[in-house]
């Protein structure tokens, strides 16, 4: 049994807790009774103050492999003494080439192209400019419009939020990128409650792109971004042929089609890419996250050959692309995503997700019938449970449960009145039956 390195008490802390401005957090709340982390091993967390947490949610999305693998930790050791850092502009270091031709082998067929980022909010930057300068470099300067779709969450930057569709991530933050539109997202739990994978209703919501089209014409259009599923508003699985329905109408009209796959990549949804598991092909990936199990920041763009060699066609001595970051393909988060490849591939967990699928599915559904629950969604491993918000405390629900949860040693998330779960790839099937056992008795103990 571990016994947490001591930090100070919480008591001690207070006087000290208030230089650090949290992200996403309601600061003043959480400062009264914070939760503090110190360690990390497996499917694992601990407490400050050494109590063991089951991580529910891959620390946010990102921890696929589970924490502290021996491959990652001693790449990244050992990078970090050899080579800390090496530019990356008209310079290189050979883990760039090579984690970028391992991510091109796993990628759909045709997306062999990579560039690096160091989240997936700059992946989604990086992807939308790339679409625009290549409807430009292709001689179709006009396509400078992107639409992104109601419930998207592309990250925090200007790009992202113009394109993203959660109301509370735009509304500060004044006029935003023009010339942006949004498609309807597609949940329907009139139709599709409780649906078991894919639900059956709403491939026709894709047709909302043909009404865009018909608004602001084709050739004002340079892209779509759509998340396969969309996590950080509540796990909204794709209805059956939608996604495909959405690549028929980009194909006919020009559009390129940006998958933001930042939460799905890596083996989430049972193969290395939702593409792949969908079965539609986009002409951009974006990814971050399980790229390096979390451990570097980090994430790149998976790119079609045909558009990266369209930027080809000039003087060779010319800078082909305009953008780039400090630490693009830094050495470390390079060393980390070879470990962390190396590990996914070592123990299958790239199409774990879909060995359990099974196991979770019958699992989180076993929540049906629970106080409030009002539906559940489920893909792979990943799974939201929303629960019929309280009357004038929209997401105050969820949130209990969730401080009910950590309390009893589960980690989960919530996001608005759904809770969200998508447990690290190594997942056993009594950590599965943890999860949502202490979940239902939560969700009662909270009704
Ligand atoms: N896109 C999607 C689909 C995401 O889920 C996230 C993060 N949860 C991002 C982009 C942004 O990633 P980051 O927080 O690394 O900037």
């Amino acid at each position: 049994e571990f016994t947490a390195n001591p930090l100070p008490s919480q008591r001690t802390m207070s006087s000290s807790l208030d230089a650090y401005w949290m992200p996403f957090t309601a600061n003043r709340q959480f400062k009264k009774a914070p939760r503090l982390l110190a360690r990390a091993e497996g499917m694992h967390y601990w407490t400050d103050d050494g109590r063991q947490i089951l991580d529910g949610v891959a620390g946010l999305w990102c921890v696929n492999a589970g924490h502290a693998r021996p491959k990652i930790v001693q790449a990244i050791q050992a990078q970090a003494a050899q080579m800390d850092y090496a530019p990356p502009f008209q310079m290189a270091h050979p883990q760039a080439f090579e984690l970028a031709d391992r991510l091109a082998k796993l990628a759909p067929p045709g997306l062999n192209r990579v560039f690096f980022t160091n989240s997936g909010s700059e992946s989604v930057e990086t992807a939308l400019k790339i679409a625009i300068a290549y409807q430009r470099a292709r001689g179709e300067g006009t396509r400078t419009r992107l639409i992104g779709r109601e419930r998207g969450y592309h990250g925090v930057n200007f790009g992202g939020i113009s394109v993203g569709g959660i109301v509370a991530n735009r509304k500060a933050f004044g006029t935003l990128l023009a010339g942006v539109d949004h498609i309807r997202h597609t949940h329907d739990p009139a139709r599709n409650a409780f649906s078991v994978g894919q639900p059956e209703h709403g491939a026709d919501l894709a047709d909302d792109l043909e009404r865009l089209v018909a608004l602001h014409d084709a050739s004002t259009i340079a892209a779509v971004i759509v998340e396969p599923v969309a996590g950080s508003t509540g796990v909204l699985i794709p209805p059956q042929g939608y996604l495909q329905r959405l690549r028929d109408i980009c194909d006919r009209h020009g559009i390129l089609l940006i998958f933001d796959e930042v939460i799905t990549g890596f083996g989430r949804t049972g193969q290395p890419f939702a593409a792949q598991t969908f079965g539609v092909t986009p002409d951009l990936i974006t990814t971050a996250k399980g790229i390096t199990n979390g451990a570097v920041p980090m994430g790149a763009v998976l790119v079609k050959q045909a558009i990266h060699d369209t930027f080809m066609n000039g003087p060779e001595h010319l800078i082909e692309l305009f953008h780039g970051y400090t630490y693009s393909a830094h050495p470390l988060a390079c060393a980390a995503g070879l470990g962390t490849l190396d590990t996914y591939a070592d123990e299958g967990l790239l199409t774990q997700a879909g060995e359990l699928q099974g196991y979770f599915a019958e699992a989180v559904h076993s929540l049906r019938g629970c106080a409030h629950v009002i539906d559940i969604r489920n893909i792979g491993l990943v799974g939201g449970i929303e629960l019929a918000p309280r009357p004038g405390e929209p997401g105050k629900r969820a949130f209990d449960v969730f401080l009910d949860c950590y309390e009893r040693g589960v980690l989960i998330r919530t996001t608005g009145d759904t809770i969200a779960l998508s447990p690290p790839l190594i997942i056993e099937r009594g950590q599965i039956d943890q999860i949502v056992d202490t979940l239902r008795g939560a969700i009662n103990r909270v009704a």
